[in-house]
């Protein structure tokens, strides 16, 4: 064990290990390099973890420094993992506002060892040397931004003397796994506010820096512009169907704006039948297209589709919605005007042979399993706890 000054935090490492002290030294040692290489070489029992904790805490109090706990963990067994949890029990209640950070090749492999590790008191979960050098580097300016006399308290972990921009780069190293057990109640930045959303959503939206360049989630509430559109294929001679949009811009395909409300399937065939008079069943999907832009999204969607009765007629009466519609071959859609190029597109594609991807791609409605699993195949599924 041994506890080394960097950049106002005093680091105190114990090694845990069921193989011996040797091998948990040599395990560990990237992880102590990282903070001065001063590493005692000893296989930490808990007892001993604590007195090592003693000794850093006081340490730490006489260089005015921040704490951190490095629990380097040299094998995954149950009593390794069993003593790190108890060491992080032991740090979480003594010392609360501390970084704990456990090292472990294969907790940060395995989901499940680093889901019990930071349910055990972990704020994280390592075996990169740089990372552990930038948390070490971030907790110590974390301590020493904070003023005793000033400030708010943590509401995880109760640690006094933050401001605003404090906070918002305290919670998120410290405390992003747990429990949100502040829910609910106030934020200690603004307490006369009720919380209208999780404490950890509220503090990164409501609290950005303003000298942090904007964040998407405090952008304009992101507009979604979504489109369905359709490539109606007549069998006979694989003629598509084409609307005449207003304006004389030429043909284009059937389809539009999706109705608050709506899926894109249903905006499909509605606005199928409003454009082109034409009832249809969608049989697969031609493309998926999402186009973020600056202040607003736009999405579209192309179906292939069949018609419901072959003996109806495109439409012919003008309205708002469209001048009319008919069909067009291949050949007759490099003749015609087009509003855009996407029937000659998906025309020229399906005349060499080109696939719809299946329609149970799209979810609508959230829900259901993909073709071939069942809910017993899934019965094992936990939420946390
Ligand atoms: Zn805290
Ligand atoms: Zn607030």
């Amino acid at each position: 064990m041994s506890a080394t000054k960097t950049c106002n935090i005093v680091a105190c490492i114990v090694a845990v290990g069921e193989s011996g002290a040797s091998a948990a030294a040599g395990k560990v040692k990237r992880a102590v390099e990282v903070i001065d290489g001063a590493w005692a070489g000893e296989c930490c029992a808990v007892g001993a973890a604590a007195e090592a904790v003693a000794a850093a805490c006081a340490a730490a109090a006489d260089a005015g420094a921040a704490g951190a706990l490095v629990v380097a963990m040299a094998d995954a067994s149950e009593t390794s993992v069993q003593s790190v949890l108890q060491i992080l029990v032991h740090v979480k209640r003594t010392e609360p506002g501390w970084l704990r950070v456990v090292w472990s090749e294969e907790g940060s492999e395995s989901a499940e060892i680093r889901l019990a590790l930071c349910r055990g008191g972990a704020a994280m979960v390592t075996a990169s040397a740089t990372a552990l050098d930038e948390a070490l580097t971030l907790a110590g300016g974390d301590a020493a931004a904070r003023s005793e006399d000033q400030g708010v308290a943590c509401p995880f972990c109760g640690v006094n003397g933050f401001d605003e921009l404090g906070l918002w780069a305290h919670v998120p190293l410290f405390h992003m796994v747990e429990r949100n057990e502040v829910s609910g109640s106030r934020c200690p930045l603004c307490p006369r506010k009720r919380l209208d959303d999780p404490f950890p959503v509220h503090l990164f939206t409501k609290h950005y820096p303003p000298h942090l360049p904007p964040h998407e989630e405090n952008a304009q509430p992101g507009l979604l512009y979504a489109f369905a559109l359709v490539v109606v294929v007549r069998p006979v001679d694989g003629a598509i169907l084409v609307v005449q949009e207003f304006d004389d811009q030429g043909f284009w395909l059937p389809g539009g704006r999706v109705d608050p409300g709506e899926g894109l399937a249903a905006a499909a065939v509605r606005e199928t039948r409003e454009e082109a008079g034409i009832d249809v069943r969608l049989t697969g999907i031609l493309r998926m297209e999402f186009f973020p832009r600056p202040r607003y999204v736009r999405q579209r969607i192309v179906f292939l589709a069949e018609v419901e009765d072959p003996n109806q007629r495109p439409k012919t009466v003008p309205d708002f919605q469209s001048a009319g519609a008919a069909w067009a071959t291949l050949d007759e859609l490099r003749q015609v005007s087009l509003r855009g190029s996407e029937p000659l597109v998906w025309a020229t594609y399906l005349s060499r042979g080109g696939r719809a991807s299946p329609l149970s791609l799209l979810h609508e409605a959230g829900g259901g399993l993909p073709p071939g699993v069942t809910n017993d195949d899934i019965a094992s599924y936990k939420t946390r706890r």
